[in-house]
């Protein structure tokens, strides 16, 4: 079964880039161009993956990353930041937020995948010894 990823980006140009990366790779995508938005459809969809853009208009992204850990059904999913901040703390203030993982702009097609996979493989090694007992 494909894997579903929840996109949440607000630039139509990224969006673009990363959907064409995701699917030519068989990923299911999903995207919302709009925080809130994105924070329901992670809860009606529980994708595999949420990739979550920091800079986005009404709520920002740590905003977003914090409200989809508050709630039961999406708390577990992983979450890997996609975002152009390069100030120096970003990586640790997306990891405070609930991100799993921390993916620069701009979006580099060489290794964007192999990237996000790195996060989300060790997401499941890290899970699979529960999965067992
Ligand atoms: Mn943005």
């Amino acid at each position: 079964m494909k894997k579903r990823i929840l996109v949440i980006e607000d630039n139509e140009q990224n969006l673009y880039l990363i959907r064409f990366l995701l699917e030519s790779a068989d990923y299911e995508v999903y995207s919302a161009m709009d925080s809130y938005e994105g924070v329901l459809m992670a809860k009606s969809l529980i994708p595999d993956i949420i990739l979550l853009d920091i800079q986005l208009p009404s709520l920002d992204g740590y905003g977003v990353a914090k409200l989809i850990r508050s709630h039961d059904l999406t708390e577990k999913i992983p979450i890997i930041a996609v975002t152009s901040y390069a100030m120096p703390g970003d990586r640790e203030k997306a990891m405070e937020a609930g991100c799993n993982g921390y993916i620069e702009k701009p979006i580099d097609p060489e290794t964007f995948i192999e990237t996000m996979e790195s996060y989300f493989t060790l997401e499941k090694n890290i899970t699979n010894p529960e999965d067992v007992k």
